[in-house]
């Protein structure tokens, strides 16, 4: 299943269209994306009428976890990515978080704060069911499906006074995700994803999730040991190599710059970065 959020709405988005599932559940289900998480397990055992699919425009679809309670984002977890940062291969998952606030649409314009603001495309687990202290081999029952990220990130302010990574990474805007949420039966190989970024129609980033130094599940096991991982909330996984403070010279995002993101069978996010206004 594809669930998205169509203004607002938490919808199943078909090839004729999307389909409310608050309708087609004959409102059994809540209409609100971030209710429907918290009912992950009712969904999946629903039968929904999928007879009333309607087109829509992209652009009218919102994050698809609008509100999580945490959102956590690994820094330095694709091995080139740790390399090219030059700061060393990690022991342990290097965490931090973006405010909920920075979350946006994946379409949704971007306002750049700076001129250090770079990109991650990344990719990002929804979780579906609370995961308190699991095991690495039983982390992925806790996975409501994917998305397609990006972790915008403001390199002045993230590097400021030692480092403030989840300052830097949570300006508003700074965190687009979807185009909506894939579940787990239609990835063929969740650890073995090609994911990349283009700027302006010239890739930046391209490589597969194989080369993350903790896959999803280990993330999964290290978080959910210090603290309970609740419906909604959001793993932001990492990004590989390629980002723009690495380029010679060093590229930032600039009015007018457009950056398409995706991850292999999750789709595709496009976001216009823009003056702050
Ligand atoms: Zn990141």
């Amino acid at each position: 299943m594809r669930i998205g959020n169509l203004q607002g709405r938490a919808v199943l988005i078909t090839d004729a269209g999307a389909v409310d599932i608050a309708t087609a559940s004959s409102n059994t289900l809540p209409s609100s994306p971030d209710e429907l998480l918290r009912e992950w397990p009712s969904l999946l055992n629903a039968s929904l009428d999928l007879s009333q699919a309607t087109p829509f425009n992209e652009s009218d679809l919102l994050a698809p976890s609008p509100a999580p309670r945490q959102v956590f984002a690994i820094g330095l977890n694709f091995q080139k990515h740790a390399e090219e940062s030059g700061m060393g291969i990690p022991s342990i998952p290097a965490t931090f978080t973006k405010f909920p606030s920075s979350l946006t649409g994946p379409f949704a314009p971007v306002p750049i704060s700076s001129e250090t603001v770079d990109w991650e495309v990344e990719l990002v687990v929804v979780i579906g069911k609370t995961a308190s202290k699991v095991a690495e081999v039983t982390a992925w029952d806790y996975v409501a499906g994917l998305m397609v990220g990006q972790d915008y990130s403001d390199r002045h302010v993230q590097f400021a006074a030692g480092s403030q990574f989840s300052l830097g990474k949570s300006y508003y805007g700074f965190g687009p995700t979807g185009p909506w949420i894939t579940t787990l039966d239609e990835i063929e190989n969740p650890d073995n994803l090609r994911l990349g970024c283009s700027l302006n129609g010239v890739v930046v980033q391209d490589d597969y999730t194989s080369d993350m130094i903790f896959p999803v599940a280990r993330l999964i096991a290290e978080l959910s040991q210090v603290t309970p991982l609740l419906p909604g909330d959001l793993i932001f996984t990492g990004t590989p190599s390629g980002c723009g403070i690495f380029q010679q010279p060093p590229r930032f995002l600039r009015d007018g710059d457009i950056l398409e993101s995706f991850v292999e069978g999750l789709g595709t996010i496009r976001n216009n970065a823009v003056k702050e206004a």
